[in-house]
């Protein structure tokens, strides 16, 4: 008898549960052609903006995912440390013993990674480089492509891995293409959406160059899509990005010859 009961409202309830999903459906129907959705999640990001602090519990200023502000050795000791005894708390919310050999390191492993290897482009100058005297006056495109892309998204936390390629018309100056390389790792080692990691890029060769033309174009798979299996996004897709400046962003012929040279 109990159990008849017990049953009848079990069915009760998932009637209840039954009309509040199609309902919730619905709902989300007709959100989906409400065009104020997108106004909806700015309003949002404002507000959380607005209740946001710049300093975090330690009085220690906070700035952008890939923002960068050089700290000591022993800051970053420190920063691993803290970060360590957080990842054990990550580990016990997901309910995985420690007690397991391949587990009993991870938060020591993963904080290490974080501070010293995925997010060092935060906490360390930029490379050291030199640029030459353009004494030729070298006045074509000068292009390095396939340079490793390995970075983070600052959305989910998962890797995006791809290649850069990098073109310029020089002005006064030229730069070792080895160069272009290490400029790349250093903003790359952020967490990033790839959007911001060109422009990155492309604002320091022109501060640093000054040159005629500039173009920047990453090519790259988001793990944040292949990984949880985000529908039409399998691994051969890749998002490109292009920024375009000087010369390359007003002239249409030269900026065909970059991609041709950067695609073939
Ligand atoms: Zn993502």
């Amino acid at each position: 008898m109990v159990s008849q009961l017990k049953l009848k409202f079990i069915t009760r309830e998932n009637n209840k549960m039954k009309n509040e999903i199609e309902e919730s459906i619905t709902t989300n129907k007709m959100n989906n052609i409400n065009s104020s959705d997108f106004d909806v999640e700015v309003d949002e990001f404002e507000q959380h903006r607005i209740e946001y602090h710049n300093t975090n519990l330690f009085g220690e200023s906070l700035y952008d995912s890939n923002g960068n502000k050089p700290i000591s050795d022993e800051e970053k000791l420190l920063m691993t440390e803290r970060l360590e005894k957080k990842y054990e708390e990550i580990l016990d919310i997901l309910r995985i013993n420690r007690n397991d050999p391949n587990s009993s390191n991870t938060p020591h492993r993963v904080a290490k990674m974080m501070v010293n290897e995925l997010l060092i482009g935060r906490y360390t100058l930029p490379p050291k480089l030199t640029v030459f005297p353009n004494r030729k006056n070298v006045n074509e495109l000068i292009i390095s492509k396939g340079i490793t892309v390995m970075s983070m998204c600052s959305h989910h936390w998962q890797p995006i891995s791809g290649t850069v390629s990098i073109g310029y018309i020089p002005g006064k100056y030229i730069i070792g293409l080895s160069k272009l390389t290490r400029i790349t790792e250093w903003f790359c080692r952020r967490a990033q959406i790839q959007e911001e990691l060109g422009e990155q890029i492309a604002n320091y060769l022109e501060d640093l160059l000054k040159p005629k033309a500039l173009g920047v174009v990453i090519s790259s798979k988001h793990y944040c899509m292949i990984a949880r299996g985000v529908k039409g996004d399998e691994a051969k897709s890749a998002m490109v990005t292009s920024v375009m400046r000087g010369h390359l962003l007003r002239e249409l012929n030269l900026r065909q010859e970059f991609l041709k040279l950067i695609n073939d």
